[in-house]
Parts: structure tokens; sequence; C-alpha cells
């Protein structure tokens, strides 16, 4: 989404959290761009980390590699990580990072070197108590391990929570790696529970770390999984997909449509399909004004960052769609970032099922946290989230300034 639409969304809802016109801008406004041109094999990669507001703690976000990355778009997906701090209630500000790169035709030592050499080229900017990197599309616990060598390096000490996301064996988080999806089934039951819905049928679009796991975990909680896509197609059974059969197979041939046991259907399908949930996990912009009519869900739970474009949103609303917005849906991956930044601190790891308990009560505290105003009426739940985010985030700066 460009971060012009976000300006504008701003400026329509920012009466609702009683700012003034000031606060406003400074909320608007990334306390730093920083544009690098990364070096790799011959290569030129553009390459970008944006922070935003660092009143309630330090800058943190992850770094993608994708070709489609561009400054706006990561000034977009900074602006969201600060609201979607204040939502989860971790004490960080916003950050995000990008690679304009398909990391997919790079060989691994290419890849190293990439991970490399975007450290080099911020990391005056970036550490423990300045700006926290993670993962985010396309970036992976090997490329945060590369990154904190480099880091570590270039500082000459141990600083394990420079960088979250990161393998078990280097100060990993158990369950990081599943935390995005785990969270938005936990954000799932509360609201199923409060709209009172039985019927149990989730179509999942999407299907890289949150995609995946989502249609994982989904079936292990009782979920008829009906249809998943991924960038190269849809499949569609009633009767349920078999999801450790789809996983094999998505392993294998880095397709979903290698899976037998299903239909083929178009993507465009797969959003119209009836459902219980209706999972984007994939990019931004794939629920928009000219497809949200046929959405068929009960609720939309937005694993992807940005993926209901604002008027698609409106629409949704107007039908009685819950839409659960990203910057409380998908906040399960920065909640267990926030743990492993703990347990890097204090040099005392938990078990997997203490992290799995601090996780549920995050998220249901979270969505506990906005409920009754979005039940008492007339906004949607992201323009509930947004302004407890935006009250949260200005009262941390009038407390430093005022
Ligand atoms: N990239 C993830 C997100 O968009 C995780 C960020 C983090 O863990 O810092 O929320």
């Amino acid at each position: 989404m460009t971060f012009n639409s976000i300006q504008i969304f701003l400026e329509r809802i920012a009466p609702l959290a009683g700012i003034t016109p000031q606060e406003l801008l400074e909320l608007q406004t990334p306390a730093r761009e920083l544009t690098a041109q990364l070096h790799v094999h011959g290569k030129t990669y553009p390459a970008y980390r944006v922070q935003f507001s660092n009143a309630r703690g330090p800058f943190k976000g992850g770094i993608r590699f994708h070709p489609e990355v561009e400054l706006d778009e990561v000034k977009s997906l900074a602006f969201w990580m600060g609201i979607k701090t204040a939502v989860a209630d971790v004490p960080f500000g916003g950050g995000k990072g990008g690679v304009t790169v398909d990391p997919k035709i790079l060989s691994r030592e290419e890849l190293q070197e990439l991970s490399r050499a975007y450290v080099k080229a911020f990391y005056q900017h970036l550490g423990p108590t300045k700006d926290i990197p993670a993962p985010d599309v396309y970036t992976t616990p090997q490329i945060m391990a590369w990154m904190l060598d480099e880091y570590e390096t270039l500082m000459h000490q141990s600083t394990p929570g420079f960088i979250t996301g990161k393998p078990l064996e280097l100060g990993g988080s158990k369950i990081r790696d599943i935390a995005t999806a785990l969270g938005g089934v936990y954000v799932l039951e509360e609201a199923m529970k409060k709209l009172n819905l039985r019927e149990k049928t989730a179509v999942v679009q999407g299907f890289g770390n949150a995609g995946m796991n989502a249609a994982k975990l989904l079936a292990e909680h009782g979920f008829k999984v009906i249809a998943v896509c991924d960038s190269k197609g849809a499949i569609y059974n009633k009767e349920g997909l078999d999801i450790s059969e789809l996983i094999n197979v998505k392993e294998k041939t880095d397709m979903v449509t290698s899976y037998k046991n299903a239909q083929q259907i178009t993507s465009a399908e797969l959003l119209a399909l009836p459902c219980t949930v209706l999972v984007p996990a994939a990019l931004s912009g794939a629920i928009t004004k000219d497809n949200a009519d046929v959405v068929n869900a009960k609720i939309v739970l937005e694993l992807a960052n940005g993926p209901t474009t604002p008027q698609a949103d409106e629409l949704l609303h107007g039908r009685t769609i819950l839409v659960l917005p990203d910057i409380l849906a998908n906040s399960g991956g920065v909640t267990v970032s926030y743990f492993e930044w703990v347990q890097n601190n204090m040099g005392y790891y938990w078990t997997d099922a203490e992290v799995r308990e601090k996780l549920k009560d995050k998220m249901v505290t979270a969505f506990g946290n906005l409920w009754p105003e979005y039940e008492k009426g007339p906004h949607d739940f992201r323009t509930v989230a947004y302004v407890h985010a935006i009250k949260k985030i200005v009262g941390a700066q009038r407390l430093r300034s005022g």
C-alpha cells in the first residue's frame, strides 16, 4: 500500500484518537529513512531501512528480500510495525528494511554476501537498544544468522539481541518460526467465540512461512482447510486437504498444485469460496474493491501485511465480514521476537510451553483490549486498533516532550 494512502487514512481517523495536527504530523514523519546500494558479485541492489517513532522503545521490524521492494512500501511497512508493536503491547517502535532483489535466483554465496552487505551498510543505526531487525518476506533464520555474525564481527562483541528470528543454536526463541501463524490462530479463536461461530472451514491464500504454518495449525485446531494457493496456482477440495501431505509436496516441488487429491482453481475462485475464515498470507493488496464483493467468509484473518485495501475494507465492513487486521492478527511474530530479545538480554531461555503460554496471553489480551470498543460500533476493527495504538504512541511521546 502506498504511504500516501496510509496518510489519508490517518488524517481521517486522527480526530478519534484526540491528537493535535502537530502530533499527527510527527506520527506520520519517519525518524530516519536510510538507503544504500549493495554491491555483490558485480551487481548492485538498492537497500532500505526506515524507522518510525522510538517513543515506546527501540525500532523493530523485519527485512524483506523481494524484487518489488521500494522505499515507499518499506515506509508503509515500517509505519505499520510501530502501530503493531503498540497493539501487541511490546516495547518497540516501528522499523522495516528491504532489498530489491529476487533471492530465488541467487546462489547461497551471493545470498550470504548480500545479507552481510546489508548489515555493513546500516549497522551504525542498528543494535539491541537502537533498532532490531527480523525476518520478513523471503528472509530466513539462516539469513538472520549471517547478519548476526556480521554485526558481531563489526562490533567486536557478542550481541544476540541485535536481531530476532535467529536459529535456536544462536539464541533464537522456541516457536518463533510458527509465531505469526499461531498468534493469528489465538486471535481467530477469540473472535469466533465472540461471534458464536462453530463451523470451522478455512481458505489460505499464500504458502510461505505464515500461510503454510497457518494451514498446519488451523488443521491442528480442528479446522477443515479446503483451499490454499501459492504464487503458481490454487487447489480446492471441499472435504478438506491433507495438510501434512500438502507440506511434503510443497517442500519437494515448490508448488501446491502438485498435490493430487484436489481440483485446481484460479486465485479469483479461491477468494470467493464460502468458508468461516479466509486467511490472506501472501503480499499486500490481495483484497481490493474489485474482488471484495465476492469474499464469502465470516472472518478475514490478515496474516500478510496490508492484504486489504482501504476501499475493500469498507466494503467488507459494510457486509459485516469481520476483518481481523494485520496489526493485530500477525503480531504474534513480533511478539515472539520480543520474547527472543528478552531471553537474549537476560541470557536465560524459556521452554516451548512457556513461550506458547506467554504468546497466547499477549494475543488474547491484545484482542480483549480492542473488542469492547469494536462491539460498541460503528468503526471497523482496523480503525479501533489504530486509534488504540496511536493513543499509546502519542501518549508516550507526550510524557517525553509535553
Ligand atoms: N516481519 C514480521 C512482521 O511484519 C516480524 C517482525 C519482527 O519480528 O520484528 O511483523
